[in-house]
């Protein structure tokens, strides 16, 4: 099939602008809560030197839980799934991404899986380094190497903002701390989750890391591979099952591609052996995920025939 992203782009992207009057910036981290709900950005990258964009797809944002699929990456490539698993799950939870509840009724109490708060949080406390500089330097680099930006950094004005304001993630880690999921200074572990969440892309750097997902880690202009086949398998299985929290069912009928979510409105979507999709939108659903942004992955799905089931 012929694909004319450039000009089907312009015309989804004005198609889905009306979504987001239906939608609301997430204002419980306050420095998310200046962005313009009426954006909307898209980037698709299949692997040549350029990306297909449109809309807002210059705009900065930061990652927010899109970052949960990449300390997962780099989790499993510090330790290997048996140490990650010990303390993370592979279920879904069909929760707000941010519920404490299953970490008290389900036992033992690990959280059910690495794409909610607490599973992330689990997740984040494993990277290896010995401060919390070196292991966002190791972030960082592993983002940039994905991404092929070597700009990339954090953005600290919204790490602040949610630091000062994370009381129910420090909830979720005290409690795994209690029951031995996790160990050391709970602040010190908030302090580079929150930065972690803050590290600041545009949708061509999205679609670029969505791509490598997509190839099992392998980039175009690079000979090697930057995760390894089985961790990128595994990483999109999880963006799958949960990737859109407690939507991810429906989504997978509606979209069926790989994707993960933020609440910044940021939504990178894999496409295995094919395109790597980046998206825009603040304006988020009741769930927390880009409204438009969904929607326009939708209208992308149907019109390229991209969903893997
Ligand atoms: N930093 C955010 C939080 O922990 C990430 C949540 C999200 O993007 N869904 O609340």
């Amino acid at each position: 099939m012929v694909c004319h992203y450039g000009t089907d782009l312009k015309e989804m992207v004005e198609k889905v602008k009306r979504y987001t009057k239906d939608g609301q910036v997430a204002n419980y981290i306050p420095a998310l809560s200046k962005a313009n709900p009426d954006d909307v950005g898209v980037a698709i990258f299949d692997g040549n030197d350029t990306c297909f964009s449109e809309g807002n797809h210059r705009h900065l944002f930061t990652l927010q839980s899109i970052s949960k699929v990449l300390t997962l990456a780099l989790a499993l490539m510090d330790h290997g799934e048996d140490v990650v698993f010990s303390k993370v799950g592979m279920e879904p939870t069909g929760d707000p991404f941010n519920s404490i509840a299953k970490l008290e009724s389900h036992v033992p109490s690990k959280p059910l899986n690495p794409m909610i708060n607490a599973g992330a949080l689990a997740v984040s406390s494993l990277i290896k380094g010995d401060t919390n500089e070196e292991k966002l330097e190791r972030l960082l680099h592993f983002v940039r190497e994905l991404s092929g930006n070597k700009q990339i950094n954090f953005n600290q004005e919204v790490a602040t903002s949610e630091f000062k304001t994370a009381d129910l993630n420090r909830s979720l880690a005290y409690f795994m701390k209690q029951h031995g999921v996790i160990s050391g200074d709970v602040d010190v572990l908030l302090d580079f989750y929150t930065k972690q969440c803050a590290i600041e892309v545009n949708c061509e750097d999205l679609a670029k890391i969505g791509y490598a997902l997509a190839h099992h880690g392998e980039h175009p202009d690079k000979n090697y591979s930057i995760i390894p086949y089985e961790i990128a398998r595994l990483v999109k299985t999880f963006m799958v099952t949960c990737g859109m929290y407690n939507a991810s069912g429906e989504f997978a009928i509606r979209v069926g591609i790989p994707a993960k979510s933020g609440v910044s409105g940021g939504i990178v979507g894999a496409v295995p052996g094919g395109v790597g999709i980046g998206l825009y939108g603040p304006a988020l659903d009741d769930k927390g995920n880009s409204i438009a942004g969904m929607k326009l992955l939708e209208l992308l799905s149907a019109k390229y025939h991209l969903s893997i089931f």
